[in-house]
Parts: C-alpha cells; structure tokens; sequence
C-alpha cells in the first residue's frame, strides 16, 4: 500500500482536481489511502476563507455565503452535486455554526478547528465523487473523524494517539473498495471534539497513515518539484534536491522550509517509510526522496538546503549571580516551558544565556516571569538561517564559507551554532538581511561546491 497526499494547490482548481485523479488511478495497483487538503487557489482559499468567516461572525456579521460560493462553484464546475454527497449539509452546518459564533461573540481555539475542519472534509468529498464518476475509479470516501483517528485535546496543534491506529487499520482493510479518499490536517479528541493538526497539517496525516496502513511509501503531491536548495521566489536557481535523509528533511522542515508540515517525518522515521514528494502538475519530474540513508554520492554536495525562519525573537537573559549556581538554567528553561516557549538555538555564557523562538509572545511572556531573579531583553523581527546536510559532518571549510559568503553580503551574524550532529549550522540575522544573505550563501555553497 502506499499513501497519497494532495495539497490545497494540487486540489486547488477543476483542472488539478482532475489532474490529482489521474495519478490516483495511475496509481491503482498500490491501493492507494488518499489523503486530501481542502481547496487552495487564488479563486478558493477554502481554509482562510473558513478562519474568515469565523472571526467576523465572532464580530457579529455570521455570513457564510464566500464559502458556500466557493464550494459550489468547484462543485459546479466538475458536474458535482452538492446535495447529493453531504457537501451542502456540511455547509448548512457551518451556516448554523457561525450563527453561535456570533450569538456568544467567542471563538475558542476548540470552535475554530471545528470551523477549519469543513474545508478538508468537503475536498475529500469532491475528489472522491470526481474519481467514481468521471475516473470510474471504486472509491470510498470516510473522513479521519469516522476512521477513528485520534489525538490530544491540543487543539490547533493536536498530536495523534498511536494506541488508536490498530483499530483505524482495521477500519480501512474492513473497506470494500479499490482507494480510499480521507481527510488530512484533521482528527478528533477520545471524546468525540474536533482537533486540527497545525496549519498545513496534511502532511503530518499523510505519514500518520502511512504508519497506520504500514505503507511502502508515502507520496506528498505538491506545487513544487520536491524540496529545493532554497526557497525559489528568493534564489531563481534554487533547484531541487534528488535525495535527503530523515534527518535533513525534519531539520528543514523545523527550520522553516515551507514544503513540509514540520511533525511530517516523525511517523516516517518511526516505522522508516520513504516519503516521496512530487509536483502534481509536473509529475515526470522525479522530485525528492526522503528515506534513512541515501547514496553518498561525490558529485552531491555536503550541503543539501537553506532554510530561513522569520519573526524570530531572540531573548536574552543576564544575571551576574549565575556563576556557580548550577539550578540557574532549569529555573529559566523552566519558566520558557510553562509559557509554551518553542527553544531552536541557545547560547550561554557565565552571565548570559541567549535563547531564540518563533514564539514572540510566549517569549515576552515568559520574559515577564524572569525578570523576577534575572534582567532579560527580547528583540523581535529576527531570522533564523540553517544551512542544512548530513555529510558537513566532520567535513572541514563548510563554516569558513558560510561566514565569508556572509561577509561578502554585509550581514552580521547576531548568533551561531552548529549541531553536536553537524547536520546544520543555524545562525540568526537581522531579518531585513534574511534575503540577501540567502542569496549570497546559495551562490557560495551551491554553484561552487557542487563544482568542487
Ligand atoms: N487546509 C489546512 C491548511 O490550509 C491543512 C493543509 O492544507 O495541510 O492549513
Ligand atoms: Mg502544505
């Protein structure tokens, strides 16, 4: 078996929708779990547009029509009838949802993953009637909530339950049916509430499953050609990458590489699945192939990606009473847990521990609760950069061109650091230097250590 997930983009438009169907019958022999974002193109926006609505009705204005508009347009277009495949009882629902949004004037992070759940459970819906009627394809649609997947109570950021996957499995083999099409970015509590996953959560179900069905492979079908060396709209070069390990794939994606929901890989390390990601609209191009090792071949540089996080907030903690009090650190990594802080690189010295996060607000939080035994700083606005390879490691020269390219680029270096892993060098910058100084490292690392 092998899984098969669809963005918002490859389900963004008629013509994706049909194009994502033809590589799902293609596919047939591998019995394919499908796993569907909700609609995403500049004429759908489906889960931005359900966050919309939401917080107007929670302003007093429920109006649901630019999701019903949206939805039916889709449905109109692919010669889909809404009323005969639960799409306009879900959008009734939904109607009726907003309404108590407005009526309480509260939108809780458990209403919104219930409002956010509408979009991947109507595209699901979509593709599935697409493949029986025009692909004649034996499929069967059930979404992630009806198979029994389950996670924690985190809403906005649920994580799964793997005590609940034996029964999910043998939902699926219980399935007469050649494919089954089901929802990503969504699940629900053991209670029954609805839970999301994260933003471009999809990704993240489409391993779960994977790990659920003990699939061969899993596919991400996407809107580029695989992960690139950097991000495209800022390096026109950037190209895509034939291989990366794991570990490079979940660095990048923790990194703040927009190709993959950054939980995507833990189910695929855990039960050591290759994860495959290809453009749908461009799908003869190999793309990339994520596995546990990969040939070390010459030719391939040491580093495989750049990958840049903005909004980052540097937070900076000096206390001159550090010195020999070694419960100092745990009263301050402490506090930074209890306010949710996410920790990606750390300094210290005798006097100062220097932190960053993605997380500004829980960082000024948590600032708050050190000042009580310490003086702290947050700066916000910041960019992480990591340059990112397996192979750097024990490799001499890769830090001396980082920081010449650097150099070269007039950006300073605010903060560095390199993994006891070597797997990446993560530095932060001031984030209007962010562009220039990825462009000047792409040239530096790619164009001549490829070469070299
Ligand atoms: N539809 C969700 C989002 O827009 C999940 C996903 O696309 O992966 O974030
Ligand atoms: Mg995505």
């Amino acid at each position: 078996m092998i899984t098969m997930k669809f963005g918002g983009t490859s389900v963004g438009t008629p013509e994706s929708i049909r194009q994502a169907c033809q590589l799902i019958k293609a596919e047939l022999a591998h019995k394919p779990v499908v796993i569907v974002s909700a609609h995403n193109s500049p004429s759908v926006r489906m889960t931005d547009t359900l966050v919309a609505a939401a917080h107007a009705a929670k302003d007093g204005k429920p109006d649901a029509s630019k999701v019903i508009e949206a939805q039916h347009w889709i449905c109109r277009e692919l010669g889909i009838d809404p009323s005969s495949n639960g799409i306009d009882r879900l959008l009734e629902r939904f109607d009726k949802l907003l309404s108590g949004i407005a009526m309480i004037g509260e939108l809780t992070p458990r209403t919104m993953d219930v409002v956010m759940s509408f979009g991947e459970r109507m595209s699901a819906r979509v593709v599935n009637d697409v493949l029986r009627r025009e692909f004649g394809v034996k499929s069967e649609y059930r979404s992630a909530i009806t198979l029994g997947l389950k996670t924690d109570h985190n809403f906005g950021a649920a994580r799964p339950d793997p005590r609940c996957y034996p029964a999910v499995a043998k939902q699926i083999s219980d399935l007469d049916c050649d494919v089954l099409v089901t929802t990503g970015f969504i699940a629900s509590t053991d209670d029954g509430q609805i839970t999301t996953l994260g933003r471009g959560g999809s990704d993240y179900s489409a391993t779960i499953f994977g790990a659920i069905v003990g699939a061969e492979e899993v596919q991400i079908w996407t809107d580029v050609s695989g992960v690139m060396t950097a991000d495209p709209r800022i390096v026109p070069e950037a190209e895509s990458i034939p291989e990366l390990t794991f570990m490079e794939a979940s660095e990048l994606a923790w990194y703040g590489a927009k190709v993959l929901h950054p939980a995507t890989m833990t189910p695929a390390i855990e039960n050591d699945i290759p994860v495959r990601v290809k453009n749908t609209a461009r799908p003869d191009h190999p793309g990339t192939v994520i596995r546990r090792t990969v040939k070390q071949d010459s030719e391939a540089g040491a580093v495989k990606s750049l990958a840049v996080m903005k909004n980052v907030a540097l937070v900076t903690i000096s206390t001159g009473r550090m010195f020999g009090t070694h419960g100092f650190m745990s009263r301050v990594f402490d506090v930074f847990n209890r306010h949710g802080v996410d920790i990606h690189m750390i300094a210290t010295s005798e006097v100062t521990i220097s932190v960053t996060t993605p997380n500004a607000e829980a960082a000024e939080r948590a600032a708050e609760a050190i000042r009580d035994f310490a003086s702290v700083t947050v700066e916000k606005g910041l960019a992480l950069i990591s340059v990112v390879g397996e192979r750097m490691k024990g490799m001499p020269g890769v830090a001396a061109r980082v920081t010449k390219a650097l150099a070269e680029a007039q950006v300073s270096i605010r903060m560095i650091s390199q993994g006891a892993s070597e797997i990446n060098i993560a530095m932060i910058l001031e984030g209007d230097q962010a562009r220039d100084a990825v462009i000047s490292l792409h040239k530096e690392l790619f164009d001549n250590l490829a070469a070299s």
